[in-house]
């Protein structure tokens, strides 16, 4: 896999993002301090950081290593080989290239905020599905899911972990715009920049009303998906935080 690591004053940052989705990148990740582009070949780039190679099966490994059971609100995830006694109702997930076992603050953020928000039948969109696994914790909770991301290579991956809880979800490869509404609630573990920038798309994939949970927000960055969502009309149900990650609920109204 092919990273550009962006470095540098990340007040331009949003310039930035939409510059590299234009150049090829199939998808951005936030670190503090920087930016990791993923992009599926080495291209001229002429903003400053590097190119770094990163090995597909090192990181499978890595992330199988020392992989503990996680518990989000009523939620464990388990990886296949994992057992479990207590009463939380399992996600199993396969761990492999797609984010999402569970270990981060943000997809917990999202597993307990969704455990609090989903009715039964709603109509639900994960937006950035990765592993599938706010998906999966949405469809157990009795909704109808669909789950989309930009990267192909993590769609067979939800599918299979779909598979593996005993769910039926409709996974797209794409985003906000391939998505047909409208939805009752949308969860999305991006990041700041592409919070704010979808916030107008998020507005028109509610009917008239609905539920908005975004993370992936680092804390020094939680101003710019606020006044983009406050711009939109949305109203602030709840903030969580935790460690320098931030969760937002929104109503939209
Ligand atoms: N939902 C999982 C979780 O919470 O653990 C995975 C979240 S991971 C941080 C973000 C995912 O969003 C990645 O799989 C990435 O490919 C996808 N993504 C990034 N930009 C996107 C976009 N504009 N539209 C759809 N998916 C996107």
């Amino acid at each position: 896999m092919h990273v550009f690591r962006l470095r540098g004053d990340f007040t331009t940052l949003d310039v930035y993002t939409a510059a590299l989705f234009e150049l090829g990148a199939r998808g951005l990740e936030e670190k503090p301090g920087e930016v990791w582009a993923y992009f599926p070949e080495r291209i001229e780039l002429p903003l400053p950081g590097e190119w770094v190679e990163l090995p597909d099966t090192d990181w499978i490994e890595a992330y199988k290593r020392d992989l503990k059971p996680v518990q989000a609100g009523p939620f464990v995830v388990l990886a296949p080989w994992h057992q479990w006694e207590g009463e939380e109702q399992r996600i199993r997930i396969e761990p492999g290239m797609a984010f999402g076992t569970g270990h981060h603050e943000t997809t917990r953020m999202a597993l307990e905020t969704l455990a609090q928000r989903i009715e039964p039948d709603m109509r639900v969109l994960d937006l950035g599905t990765g592993s599938g696994i706010l998906a999966i914790g949405a469809a157990l909770l009795g909704a109808e899911v669909v789950g989309v991301d930009i990267d192909p290579a993590v769609i067979p991956q939800a599918q299979e972990n779909a598979r593996l809880n005993n769910v039926q979800i409709r996974f797209l490869l794409g985003s906000l715009e391939d998505v047909e509404g409208p939805v009752d609630l949308v969860v999305a573990n991006l990041f700041a920049e592409l919070h704010a920038y979808l916030a107008g798309s998020y507005r028109q994939i509610f009917g008239v009303c609905g539920t908005l949970i975004l993370t992936g927000i680092l804390l020094e960055r939680e101003h710019i998906v606020r006044q983009a969502l406050e711009a939109h009309s949305f109203g602030l149900l709840q903030r969580r935080q935790e460690g320098e990650w931030v969760c937002l609920t929104y109503a939209a109204v």
